[in-house]
C-alpha cells in the first residue's frame, strides 16, 4: 500500500468518527471474515437499570435487601453495580456497612455485613457456594429470557433476592448488525453473561451464533478458535474483559465510550459508539486497497 492512498483513508475514516491507529489496520479491515461483537456496551448502551426486585426471603424487607446489595455493590465498579447503586440512591435508601468487599470477576460480589457473609452475583456464584435457589431458578430464567439479567443475592448461606437489570439495545444495533451480515460477515456475539439472557438479546438483534457464559481471560480463546478455524476476526468491545480479545483479533475495534484500557487495546476506536462505525471502516479500507491497485 502506498503511505499516501493510507493516509488519505484514515483522514477518511477520521470524517465518520473512526480513528484509525495504524496503517495495518486500515488494510486489514477489508479482509476481515467474522466480526465478533461483545454485549454490554457494545450491542447495548452499557447503562443497565433494574427492572425487577423479588424477594425470597420475606424476613426482609425490600429496603433492606436494597440497602444490602447497595452496600456491597458501593466497592464494584461494574456497569451492573452502577445500575444497583443508582436505584438505591433514586429510592433515597443508604447503602449498609459492608465489609471485606471482594469482587468475583466474571460472577459477582461478597463481602461482610454485621458478621453475615453476603453474595451476590449470577447462578454460577451461587453453585459455588451451595446456595438453594428452589423455583427462584424458573423465575430467574423467565427474567432471562426477556433479556433481563437475573442476580442472586445471598446472605449467611440463604437465598433472600432475585434482582434482575436490563441493557436497552442501542437505537441503531439491529440496523448496524443487518449491514454487516449482508456483507458476507460471519457475526457472532461474545459475552460473560448467561446463556438465556444472551440468546433473547441475540434474537433481538438478529445475530444466531452466542459465546455465552464467557469468563473474562476466555475471551481472547473464543478468537483464536475463529482463527484457528481460519477466519479472519475482527473483535469489537468495551470492557476491561475484552482488552485481551482486542489485542488478540486481527483487527480491534473499541468503543470510544468504553474504557482506556480496550481502547488501548484496540487498532480502530468508534468514537460515535455506533456499529454502523463497523461497516463504515471496512467500506473505506476497500476504498483505500482499490485506490492502491
Ligand atoms: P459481561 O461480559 O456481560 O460484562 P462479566 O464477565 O463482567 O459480563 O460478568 C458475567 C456475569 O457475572 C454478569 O452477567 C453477572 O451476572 C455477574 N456479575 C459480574 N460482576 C457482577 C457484579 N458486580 N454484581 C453482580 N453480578 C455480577
Ligand atoms: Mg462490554
Amino acid at each position: 500500500a502506498t503511505p499516501m492512498s493510507v493516509m488519505v483513508g484514515v483522514g477518511k475514516a477520521a470524517e465518520f468518527g473512526i480513528l484509525i491507529r495504524n496503517g495495518a489496520a486500515l488494510q486489514t479491515a477489508s479482509k476481515v471474515t467474522a466480526m465478533v461483537l461483545d454485549k454490554t456496551g457494545t450491542i447495548t448502551q452499557g447503562a443497565p437499570t433494574v427492572t425487577d426486585v423479588v424477594i425470597a426471603d420475606a424476613t426482609y424487607a425490600e429496603r433492606e435487601l436494597l440497602s444490602l446489595v447497595a452496600g456491597i455493590e458501593s466497592g464494584s465498579e461494574h456497569p451492573l453495580a452502577q445500575a444497583i447503586v443508582d436505584f438505591s440512591l433514586q429510592k433515597n435508601i443508604a447503602p449498609a456497612a459492608v465489609s471485606e468487599f471482594e469482587a468475583i470477576a466474571g460472577h459477582g460480589v461478597s463481602g461482610v455485613y454485621q458478621e453475615q457473609q453476603v453474595i451476590f452475583g449470577n447462578q454460577a456464584l451461587m453453585m459455588q457456594h451451595n446456595i438453594a435457589l428452589n423455583d427462584f431458578v424458573a423465575q430467574a430464567q423467565k427474567l432471562a429470557e426477556q433479556g433481563k439479567t437475573p442476580m442472586y443475592l445471598a446472605v449467611d448461606q440463604k437465598l433472600t433476592a432475585v434482582i434482575a437489570v436490563a441493557d436497552a439495545i442501542k437505537a441503531d444495533s439491529i440496523a448496524a448488525i443487518k449491514r454487516l451480515k449482508a456483507s458476507g460477515l460471519r457475526v457472532v456475539m461474545l459475552t460473560g453473561d448467561n446463556r438465556a439472557t444472551a440468546t433473547a438479546v441475540a434474537k433481538k438483534v438478529g445475530i444466531n451464533e452466542v459465546f455465552s457464559d464467557v469468563q473474562p481471560e476466555d475471551k481472547a480463546d473464543k478468537v483464536a478458535q475463529l482463527q484457528a478455524q481460519g477466519e479472519i476476526v475482527a473483535m469489537t468491545g468495551d470492557g476491561i474483559n475484552d482488552a485481551p480479545a482486542l489485542a488478540l483479533a486481527n483487527v480491534g475495534f473499541a468503543i470510544g465510550t468504553g474504557t482506556d484500557i480496550a481502547i488501548e487495546s484496540a487498532d480502530i476506536t468508534l468514537m460515535r459508539g455506533s456499529l454502523h462505525g463497523l461497516s463504515d471502516a471496512i467500506l473505506v479500507s476497500k476504498a483505500t486497497l482499490a485506490n492502491i491497485k
